[in-house]
Parts: C-alpha cells; sequence; structure tokens
C-alpha cells in the first residue's frame, strides 16, 4: 500500500488535471440520500477492487452532490475561492505529509506560515512581538483565543482556575463564539447593539451596568469585523478605548472582514483593529486558501503559550528540553488547543508569494465592488428592495410581497438549474435573500440574471 504505483498515480493526477481545467467547475447539486447509499453500497470490503471503479464511484455519485465553493456563482454562506496556486500547493502538502506541529519536526513549513502571520500581523498594526498559528478555522480560533482571554483575565485578577468569569459580547457576535463561552463555562454579557453594529459607547454602558450590579466580573470582550450574516464591522476603535481603559482583553473575530485589511480604502474601517489582544482572520474566506485554514495571531504570545503548551513527557523534546530558545523555535502547538496539525498556512504562502499581495488587494477589491454595484442594480430593479448599504461584500435583498417559502424555492430552483447557489438568510426578523460575493470572476450579467430570477419568478 505505500509503494509507488504508476497507474494509481497517472489516475489520480487525470481526474486532478481534469478538475482544475473546468472553467468554471460544474456548481453541482444536492444529494438523495438513498441514491448515495446505493453508490456506496459495496464500496469498502475485504477484498481490493480497481482504483478506476472506486474513482468512477466518486466522480458520477459523489462530486456532483458536492456544491462547488470555488464556482464563481456559489454566493451562500460565505464562499470559499481558492486560488489555482493555493489549490496545487494544497495537494503538495498532502503529497509530502507535511506536517506542522512543532519546530524540531517542520521547522520550514512553521518559518513560511510564520511569514504569512506576520504579514497579517503588519496589516494589522500588531507590535513584532504579535505572532500564533494557523488553524482549522474561524471556530477553532475563537476558542483558543478566548481560553487565554478567559485564563489571563482571571490571573490578573488573582482569581483562581476556576472563579467564574464574564466575557462581554454583541447581540450579532457569530454562532462560534455563543458554542465556545458554552464550552468554556463562561457566561456571556450580551450587549445590545443599534443597527448591528457594537459601539463603544453601549458597551460602556453595559459594563457600567454590570459592575454596579456585581456578579461575575467582566475580563473580555469580543467584536467583530464584518459579520457573517451582513458584513457589519463593529466599532472597533470605540470598543478597544473600553477594553483598554478598564484592562480588558479584546478579541476581535475577523473571519470574514480581515480580508479587508489589504485594502486601503477598506482597511480605513477596520480602524482600531491594532489594539486586538488576539485576532482571527479565516484565510479560507476572502483570502483564497483552502478549506480549512484560519489565521490566530495574540498580541503577546508569550500568554498564549502559558495556556495552550501541553504537558506530556513524550512532548519534551518539543519543549527545548535540550535548553533551546523558545522564542526562535516556534512550535504552533503552544498557540492554540490542537497537537497534531497540517501546515495549512503554506498553501497561502506560496499563493502570495507566486502572485504577490498587489493582487490579493486587487481581488478582494473586486468581491468589495461587485457587491458594491449589485446594490446599485438592486435599487434600480422594480419589485426588488435593497435592505442595507453593503459594508463587505454581502448584499441582503427583500423581493417585495415574497413569503420565506418562496425565497427557499427560488433558491432550489436557481441551483437545480446550475445558475447560482444563493441560499436565503433571515433580517431583522424577516426572510430575505443574501448575496455574499468573494469570487473576483463572478460576472455582471450572472448577477443580472439572479435578480432577474427573483423578480420573474414571482
Ligand atoms: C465564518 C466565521 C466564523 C467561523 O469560522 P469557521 O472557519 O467556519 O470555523 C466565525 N466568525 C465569523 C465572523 C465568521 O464569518
Amino acid at each position: 500500500m505505500h509503494s509507488y504505483d504508476e497507474d494509481l498515480t497517472q489516475q489520480v493526477m487525470d481526474h486532478l488535471l481534469h478538475r482544475l481545467r473546468l472553467d468554471p467547475p460544474p456548481l453541482g447539486r444536492l444529494g438523495d440520500h438513498q441514491e448515495l447509499t446505493l453508490a456506496l453500497k459495496d464500496a469498502i470490503g475485504r477484498a481490493p477492487q480497481p482504483p478506476a471503479d472506486v474513482l468512477r464511484t466518486y466522480t458520477d455519485s459523489l462530486e456532483p452532490t458536492v456544491v462547488s465553493c470555488d464556482h464563481p456563482a456559489f454566493l451562500a454562506f460565505i464562499p470559499g475561492a481558492p486560488t489555482k496556486a493555493a489549490a496545487l500547493f494544497d495537494m503538495v502538502l498532502s503529497a509530502s505529509s507535511l506536517h506542522g506541529v512543532s519546530w524540531l519536526e517542520a521547522s520550514g513549513a512553521v518559518a513560511a506560515e510564520n511569514q504569512v502571520l506576520r504579514l497579517f500581523a503588519d496589516l494589522a498594526g500588531l507590535p513584532a512581538a504579535a505572532g500564533g498559528c494557523f488553524v482549522s478555522g474561524g471556530s477553532a480560533g475563537n476558542l483558543s483565543a478566548l481560553v487565554v482571554a478567559r485564563d489571563t483575565g482571571r490571573h490578573r485578577r488573582g482569581l483562581d482556575e476556576r472563579a467564574p468569569v464574564r466575557i462581554a459580547v454583541s447581540d450579532q457576535v457569530h454562532s462560534s463564539v455563543g458554542n465556545t463561552l458554552r464550552i468554556l463555562g463562561v457566561e456571556p454579557l450580551v450587549v445590545p447593539t443599534s443597527d448591528h453594529r457594537l459601539t463603544g459607547e453601549a458597551l460602556r454602558a453595559a459594563l457600567d451596568t454590570a459592575e454596579r450590579g456585581g456578579g461575575a466580573p467582566v475580563v473580555a470582550v469580543v467584536a467583530t469585523a464584518g459579520t457573517t450574516n451582513a458584513g457589519i464591522i463593529d466599532d472597533l476603535e470605540g470598543v478597544a478605548e473600553q477594553t483598554r481603559a478598564r484592562d480588558l482583553w479584546l478579541h476581535i473575530d475577523a473571519a470574514y472582514g480581515g480580508a479587508a485589511l489589504f485594502v486601503p480604502e477598506l482597511r480605513e474601517r477596520l480602524r482600531g483593529i491594532e489594539h486586538a489582544d488576539s485576532l482571527v482572520v479565516d484565510p479560507h474566506k476572502w483570502m483564497f486558501a483552502p478549506f480549512d485554514c484560519g489565521a490566530l495571531l495574540y498580541r503577546d504570545p508569550k500568554l498564549a503559550r502559558a495556556v495552550h503548551t501541553q504537558d506530556a513527557s513524550y512532548l519534551d523534546a518539543i519543549h527545548g528540553a535540550d535548553g533551546a530558545d523558545d522564542e526562535t523555535e516556534w512550535n504552533p502547538s503552544d498557540y492554540a488547543y490542537h497537537l497534531t496539525r497540517r501546515p495549512r498556512g503554506l498553501p497561502l504562502w506560496f499563493s502570495l508569494a507566486v502572485h504577490g499581495t498587489d493582487a490579493y488587494r486587487d481581488a478582494v477589491a473586486r468581491g468589495a465592488d461587485i457587491a458594491r454595484r449589485t446594490a446599485r442594480l438592486v435599487e434600480r430593479t422594480e419589485g426588488l428592495e435593497l435592505l442595507r448599504e453593503p459594508e463587505l461584500t454581502v448584499v441582503l435583498v427583500r423581493r417585495t410581497g415574497w413569503q420565506p417559502e418562496d425565497y427557499y424555492a427560488w433558491s432550489k430552483r436557481l441551483l437545480a438549474s446550475g445558475t447560482a447557489f444563493v441560499t436565503p438568510s433571515v433580517w431583522e426578523g424577516e426572510t430575505v435573500a443574501r448575496l455574499a460575493f468573494l469570487h473576483p470572476d463572478i460576472t455582471e450579467e450572472t448577477v443580472r440574471t439572479i435578480l432577474d430570477s427573483l423578480v420573474d419568478e414571482g
């Protein structure tokens, strides 16, 4: 099983080349449970099977039921649109079994990942000491960062390690932060937003009230740079003013919006991000990296090390048992709750190096530009209403007179016809159409087709 097989290699490579050349790839469709069960019935047995047969099961029955997130008209949730260079380099990682646990085992991979993290840190305006690691995504980043926020908060207040503490979040915070707080056993202090945006003023009022009311101390605040549903950026500067004045940990969830750091006009809106104690950016979203790639940065990585470094004798070798310098020998396992990990920052490193950061700036800007142009198109279309001016790349649209089921039926029709994958969302209690742009190659013609289908199919 472990020796090189020319025939097997060729077959898989042929498939890879075929997939890479599709431009665009087929959009894909929803799978049928019974059909899939049937297709997989004899897939794994005691005896070997010809690779060609197994590949055919994959290409004919499985692959078509995975919607292509790299199709330019994938506008649901938050799309992924890896560059070809990044996608190709992901294969290098896999074929080379590259791993990225520690400096001892993977210094070259870790050094390259850290170069990318440094680039993010510089764009965000974090200090020279800032650092972290790549994790599987925003959820893993939020969890890893908030453990450090909680434990550091307790430590600074002289509380014992089980003492109840609270973390302030807005009522618009990502669901993964809610999950995180439940996992951590930390009570949220939910701060109401006006116009879906956490402001310094609202935070100040909530913290003052919480202080007067007694209860567990608030040790950290989570701000969002680009809500997933609507792309709204919190008042980071105002929030940072409060966290700095009160010695609170500031975690900024920029999983989706962090890519805006690359575009000077958008960067303006992220003012205050430089005050983050921890920061999450998902390159597998608007930075065109393959799944699963989240970047996690700490202002002071020492604090993260104190919380995350795993203590097991078989790991002594990676933690400088020989007296090596911890600052230069960087172990990604010390900065999140993971241990074994692939160096998932490397495909992004390769693509950034190949294309240069100007190309990234332009591609990120293009998503915001198409969102703005779509907004103008919506305004000019009778029967459609723009619900909010897009701040990043999400456009929310009401089709006058539609009920929730109309939006869901429309979404299904669009996917079935191979036109686009657009899923409805809820905005202020109402089901609406939501278009999330990212792919730089989406055309205005496709956007027009999608908007027309909203109007025509009433
Ligand atoms: C997508 C997203 C997350 C979760 O990231 P995953 O990579 O899906 O785990 C968290 N916060 C925000 C704001 C997001 O947009």
